[in-house]
């Protein structure tokens, strides 16, 4: 008769999407602290950030953003991927004219995020002043979103903005006038929780560059 196996005492590790949301949680602390301290507020802005053009990275991402997807109603499921669709045809009309989509994410549904607990790294970051050491070493500063590069603290003559495209682009020179949330550590974590979650693919895979809608009308990722 086999053995029991008593518990060792050791505390399991929680499970991959736990830790992913135990990240997301710590994102949004340090996100909201760096608002704090910088004055931003998303109170009565003009812009939506639902409509910037965004590529996600991560197949764990992608995957955690599916189990919201099945969890909603066949016929809820049915009407976002009907809005990709959309989505893909209008931000494939902008990017043929060289301009950047500013269509309306599937998902945003009278201005709220129906997946609001499963959305991805980037909503939940986007609008602080940034700062990403590089694997290399370089670091590099980005602006933030309009309403931040307008707040009293950014008037620092020696930061100035390079858009390109529309885009506003990162720069390479330090600026310590105003509050900048370090990614870094945020993007360390996610890309470890990335190679554990891409042990369970059964070859490797190509290098994840899609918007949430081809992420929608793809389907969950297919690891085997
Ligand atoms: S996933 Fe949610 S928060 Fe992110 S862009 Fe779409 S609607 Fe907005």
């Amino acid at each position: 008769m086999k053995k029991k196996n008593k518990s060792s005492g050791a505390k399991r590790e929680p499970g991959l999407f736990r830790r992913l949301e135990a990240l997301y949680r710590r994102m949004e602390l340090a996100y909201a602290s760096c608002a704090e301290e910088a004055g931003l507020s998303c109170a009565d802005c003009p812009t939506n950030c639902c409509t910037s053009f965004f590529q996600h990275h991560t197949y764990v991402e992608w995957s955690y953003l599916w189990r919201g997807l099945l969890e909603l109603p066949d016929h809820r499921r049915r009407e976002i991927v009907r809005l990709a669709e959309d989505y893909m045809g209008e931000a494939g009309s902008a990017l043929a004219l060289n301009a950047v989509p500013k269509a309306m994410c599937p998902l945003n549904s009278d201005s709220l995020c129906t997946l609001y607990s499963y959305r991805m790294m980037i909503c939940r970051m986007h609008g602080t002043r940034n700062v990403l050491t590089m694997p290399d070493g370089r670091r590099r500063f980005f602006p933030g979103c309009a309403r931040f590069v307008s707040l009293p603290c950014t008037a620092d003559p020696s930061f100035s903005n390079r858009q390109e495209g529309g885009r506003v682009v990162s720069r390479d020179t330090p600026d310590d006038a105003c509050p900048s949330l370090d990614r870094t550590p945020f993007y360390a974590e996610l890309a470890a929780l990335e190679r554990e979650f891409l042990t369970r693919a059964a070859s490797p895979l190509t290098r994840v560059n899609l918007t949430l809608a081809e992420m929608i009308l793809l389907g969950p990722p297919a690891l085997r």
